[in-house]
């Protein structure tokens, strides 16, 4: 190489990897302008955040089983059509019917007080009279084992300190069994989330086969609290616990489906979707009618522009995600002969706050597709593509097709109203569900465009 080349090379080459680090490989700048135009209709109005209200408002909380779940579902499939959306359509899933009744905790000793809480869902009720024990309060399951000769006719406590949701969630979902396998007669456990306004959070618990089946409620982190300074004082701790909580059969319901039909490779799809259900108290807003809206949302905004994809993209609204996953399971097994066809499945399932970006799990050539693809929505902040990714409704299929799985990420204290009365739309920005849309839009359309090559999930 001469001296003259060379000089002019060197600062070509910089140039070119400096552009290259600012924006995007070519492939990924030649979206920009659909990119661009997806965000800007996004960010135009507060279209999304009003629908959002909407369903929140009208029908409040979408319980499986409720007669409300089904009218939102109704009116989603009527709205679904009103956009424009292509093979709108109800797919059926039988789901569980948990009804919580009416239920209350009372202080009985040391002194008489009533007490804030939330029976687990998919809880057994108590006796109509109430179930009236001491309490043993206890931080761990090891905790527990240590102290088992306790445990007989005692209702217990697990005051297990919330460190995040995957650590604490435990002890709502396996803690009624584990301590029933002790003799136990009921269980409370301090509510699995951050200390709030003594606020308790309800979730879904699971019973083992072997043991007895008890009660289990969740109460506010304070008055967990509490209950460890008294037994640490050696006070005797009396509660009486009355639950109503019972099953009916299972009732119909339906996972609601709508498709932007792809322009080249209509059988080659893309799946954005959340879970309508929510639990029966608040009006799940975060959890997750947000993440409905902003998947649903994200198709509209591609129909609205004519951007209509090589692939298909469809919405999933899943109904019961939270007490049974039927949705997700539904999903798989109607759509078993086309999962091989299913390029990417996308679930937002984390609340609508702040952007933060996806999540994703696949082949490491899909995931340098996705990450290069995020650099289109650096400007709403959703640019990071965390390690791992997926979402409970979309699991099932994932892992029966092997499909490259994506969750869509915020920042924001979801965990702090999650299952709580307070996951309504006041926690909730215009300007955060258009952004949030505008980036799962991008994404999307994008991949749906582009395609993430051959790869199956190792
Ligand atoms: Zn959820």
């Amino acid at each position: 190489m001469t001296k003259r080349l060379f000089a002019v090379l060197v600062p070509l080459i910089a140039t070119v990897v400096f552009l290259t680090a600012q924006t995007g490989p070519g492939w990924v700048e030649a979206h920009r302008p659909a990119a661009e135009r997806l965000i800007a209709e996004s960010q135009s109005s507060d279209f999304a955040w009003q629908r959002l209200a909407e369903v929140t408002d009208a029908f409040g909380h979408r319980l499986s089983g409720s007669e409300a779940l089904e009218r939102a579902i109704d009116w989603a499939v009527a709205e679904m059509k009103k956009d424009g959306l292509e093979n709108v359509r109800k797919e059926p899933v039988m789901v569980p019917t948990w009804i919580r009744g009416r239920e209350s905790l009372d202080l009985v000793e040391p002194i008489r007080q009533s007490l804030p809480m939330l029976g687990l869902g998919n809880s057994v009720g108590t006796p109509a009279a109430g179930i009236e024990s001491d309490v043993i309060v206890v931080k761990t399951f090891d905790e527990l084992a240590a102290r088992a000769a306790e445990v007989k006719g005692r209702i217990v406590l697990f005051n297990a300190e919330f460190t995040n949701y995957g650590a604490t969630v435990a002890y709502r979902r396996d803690g009624p069994s584990r301590a029933a396998a002790f003799g136990a007669t009921a269980i409370l456990i301090r509510s699995v989330g951050p200390t709030g306004l003594r606020t308790p959070h309800t979730g879904a618990t699971v019973y083992a086969d072997n043991v007895p089946r008890i009660p289990g409620a969740a109460i506010p982190a304070e008055d967990a609290d509490r209950f460890q300074r008294l037994a640490a004082r050696g006070v005797r701790i009396r509660v009486k616990l009355m639950m109503e909580a019972r099953f009916e059969p299972d009732a119909q319901s339906y996972n609601v489906v709508g498709e932007l039909r792809g322009r080249e490779l209509p059988n080659e799809i893309v799946v954005v979707g959340g879970h309508f259900d929510s639990w029966d108290v608040g009006t799940g807003a975060s959890d997750d009618a947000g993440g409905c809206i902003v998947t649903w949302e994200a198709v509209r905004l591609m129909k609205k522009l004519g951007l209509r994809p090589r692939r298909t993209v469809r919405v999933v609204l899943f109904t019961n995600e939270e007490n049974g996953l039927r949705g997700g399971t539904g999903y798989r097994d109607a759509h078993k002969a086309e999962l091989a066809n299913h390029i990417l499945l996308l679930e937002s399932d984390g609340g609508v706050f702040d952007p933060a970006g996806f999540g994703f799990t696949g082949p490491d050539a899909a995931r340098a597709t996705v990450t290069a693809i995020a650099n289109l929505v650096k400007s709403v902040g959703a640019s990071d593509v965390a390690a791992a990714g997926g979402g409970a409704d979309i699991g099932p299929a994932a892992e029966a097709g092997k499909i490259p799985a994506m969750s869509h990420n915020v920042k924001g204290d979801y965990f702090l109203i999650h299952h709580t009365p307070a996951d309504t739309i006041a926690r909730i920005t215009p300007k955060q569900v258009s952004d949030n849309a505008a980036a799962i839009a991008v994404m999307a359309y994008v991949v749906a465009e582009q395609g993430l090559g051959q790869s199956r999930t190792p």
